[in-house]
Parts: C-alpha cells; structure tokens; sequence
C-alpha cells in the first residue's frame, strides 16, 4: 500500500475502530462516537504507510526531530521519524505537567514536528508545543491521523504553524450537563488513555 493511496477512513471501519456508544473523551466531554486509534497503531502494516503519508507532507519543512506525547504518540512519533531520518523524543506527564526525561533533549536550532494521532480539542497538541517552545526549539509543523473537527482550529492559537491531518472525521460531544446519551440514561465508557 502507498501512501498515496492510503485510505484512511476504510482503513478505520475495517479495523473495527470507529466505535459507536457513549463515551466520555479524554477531554471529559461526552460522543457517541470513538476512535480507537490502537486499531492503527497496533499495525506495522497499516501504521508505516499512515506515518509515510504525514513525513512526505512534512518533509519539505526539513523537520529535525519529532515530539509526540506518550502513549499512542510514541509508537506514530517513531515511524514518522524513521521516514524523515530523524530522532523521536515523546513528552510524559510529571505531576500532571508535561516534561521531556530519559534525557530527551531539544536544543533551539531544532525544527521539530509534532505528532499526535488523532486531535480532538487539541489541548494534548497544544501541550507538546509549548514544551517545545519552552525549549528554545521551532514547530516545524503539526501531523495528525485523525482530526476531530473544528474546535481543534480555534484551539490553535497559532495559526502559523502548518496542521496536517490525513483524515478530518468531525465530531459531536457534549459537556456532561448537556449531553443527551447521560440524560437517556447510557451506560458511558471511558477508552481514552489521557488519565490512564
Ligand atoms: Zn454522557
């Protein structure tokens, strides 16, 4: 498969990942839809030409690293980098605040690309930038799966950094107060890994 033909969207429905219920993001908002990203990324056969497609559309920035955010972002961060010919480093939360260990370093002449596999809100994105920044280093861009839908827009407050997403899959939730499924009285289910 190339990753010009790479179709994403198929790719999900046949892998069983796009998930029908009540389900409470990591966010805290409340869907009756999910994606199961690990359906992609528990694939080598589906992942490399999925981190293929998002190195191709990033090359020409010449990105000198890529940051992802653990779980899922480590195993996308290191196939997009082993297509660029680059390090992967991926950012852990320490008390609740995001930091880069193990001795991951970024020094201010990096270009780096953020990964992340599917942006919802963008608060996870938007975290792996601003520690980037913190470090004195550049966003080269943004690469994504699956993109949620347009909260992530007005999420990114810096609209000069390039957003690519190989799929936009928009996406209704609800705070908890408003959301239907709850009123219904729907059993909810919580398959993110944020909090994990
Ligand atoms: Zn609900």
């Amino acid at each position: 498969m190339s990753a010009e033909e790479i179709d994403v969207r198929s790719e999900l429905m046949r892998r069983g990942a796009l998930l029908e219920g009540h389900f409470r993001l990591s966010s805290g908002r409340h869907s009756d839809r999910f994606v199961q990203k690990f359906r992609i990324l528990e694939d080598p056969a589906i992942l490399e030409p999925v981190a293929r497609a998002i190195a191709q559309h990033f090359r020409p920035q010449r990105p000198t690293i890529v940051v992802s955010a653990a779980v899922g972002g480590i195993l996308l961060g290191y196939e997009v980098a082993r297509h660029l010919g680059v390090k992967a480093v991926f950012v852990e939360k320490e008390d609740g605040e995001p930091v880069l260990r193990r001795g991951f370093s970024l020094s201010p002449s990096d270009r780096a690309l953020v990964v992340e596999d599917v942006v919802t809100t963008g608060l996870s994105v938007g975290e792996v930038v601003d520690l980037v920044r913190r470090h004195g280093a550049n966003v080269a861009g943004i690469g994504a799966i699956v993109t949620r839908g347009s909260s992530f827009d007005t999420a990114q407050d810096d609209k000069a950094i390039p957003f690519h997403a190989l799929l936009e899959l928009p996406l209704q939730s609800y705070e908890k107060s408003e959301c239907p499924l709850c009123r219904a009285g729907e059993p909810i289910s919580d398959p993110g890994s944020r909090r994990a």
